[in-house]
């Protein structure tokens, strides 16, 4: 099996990492081969040129990783997204570093905002292409109040376009979330038709706003990669993956089984049990009822979401990197996840999400 490595350089102006990625991604190659490799998004870009020398020197592409509707610098002036309660979002800061404070979809302004970041910052570099990150609503991670997505004016005329009444489904949801949850899943519908419509309505509105910016990124010549959510949530933040990866040469989902902060398997969970806790669901048993599993963070649960992945490439990511009390990853972790991977018939996994944090380095010794 091949690996991709994504190494975070920190946000758009965080100063240079204190280990230059060049170094760190030699050594990687030595110990589990050439691959891919997925790098972002400070903006002193002196390091990224060693880098994508070393993966073209391989026959290897380099993509450069950029946020889209999250993590955006103030001077950019994003549009925040909107909470049910008509309110400006504030959003999750669990990772120091790492920002969930979500910006508005609908918004051509805030559509246009990595784009110009690119041209601005990264347009002299020779990257293959762009790995498009945080293509999505806010999740339940983000609590009943800004888990449904955003309800602001922009967005309201939008669900408008597309037959759904966001103010109607703001006091549904006010009133009994419960009905805004499936009745099964592979994919997931819904009994209640008005739940259905503002889930495909809020999945439209994503996919359409990423097909414009992979537009824009193809038109110089890039090509797009995707971040996205394993199936169990992706479609509740908006992702439809099959919709949306029909112009992507691969996806990422993010098989994140030992993570504590949002995109992590065990956190999106809690957080869904949080947001529907209030009226009176067990989303707990839903989800291991619809997912036909006995333990919702274990492999085989991630294998059942991965199979129903048949669009581009897929890519599973799993975490090598080790975060004291938010993801220890270790030796056994990445051994069988990539071991059960290589069986699932996966050719290519990304080695997340940090090849430069502690214990990266440790945990590709346990894998070459
Ligand atoms: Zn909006």
């Amino acid at each position: 099996m091949e690996f991709t490595y994504q190494i975070f350089t920190g946000n758009f102006y965080s100063p240079v990492p204190e280990t230059p990625p060049a170094q760190v991604l030699r050594e990687a190659y030595k110990l589990t081969g050439a691959g891919d490799v997925i790098i972002g998004c400070n903006t002193q870009n002196d390091c990224y040129r060693e880098v994508i020398d070393i993966a073209h020197g391989a026959g290897k592409n380099c993509w450069l990783w950029l946020p889209v509707f999250s993590e955006l610098p103030e001077d950019t002036k994003p549009e925040y997204a909107t909470d049910l309660y008509s309110n400006v979002q504030r959003g999750k800061s669990v990772i120091p570093g790492e920002n969930f404070r979500f910006v508005c979809p609908s918004s051509l302004h805030n559509q246009d905002i990595s784009f110009n970041l690119y041209v601005k910052h990264f347009s002299g570099l020779r990257f293959d292409g762009v790995f498009l990150d945080k293509i999505r609503h806010a999740s339940f991670a983000g609590g009943f109040s800004e888990g449904f997505g955003c309800f602001c004016e922009s967005c309201r005329a939008n669900y408008a376009k597309r037959g759904v009444n966001i103010e109607e489904i703001s006091a549904m949801i006010r009133e009994n979330a419960a009905d805004f949850l499936p009745c099964s899943a592979r994919p997931y519908s819904f009994s209640n038709p008005a739940a259905a419509a503002f889930y495909a309505a809020k999945a439209d509105i994503i996919t359409s706003a990423v097909l414009r910016i992979s537009e824009k990124f193809e038109n110089i010549g890039l090509k797009t990669a995707l971040d996205v959510f394993m199936p169990m949530f992706a479609y509740f933040t908006g992702q439809d993956i099959p919709a949306l990866s029909s112009k992507a040469s691969f996806i990422k989902p993010m098989c994140y089984r030992i993570t504590h902060a949002p995109a992590g398997i065990p956190y999106e969970i809690d957080g869904m049990r949080e947001t529907f806790a209030q009226s009176g669901a067990d989303v707990k048993n839903l989800l291991l009822r619809l997912w036909e599993t006995d333990d919702l963070c274990s492999f085989n649960c991630a294998q059942t979401q991965l199979n129903l992945l048949s669009c581009c490439e897929v890519r599973p990511g799993f975490e090598i990197n080790f975060v004291e009390g938010i993801c220890e990853s270790g030796a056994n972790y990445v051994t069988e996840t990539a071991e059960s991977l290589k069986n699932a018939g996966i050719k290519n996994a990304a080695l997340c999400w940090n090849l430069l944090s502690p214990g990266a380095l440790e945990n590709l010794k346990a894998l070459s």
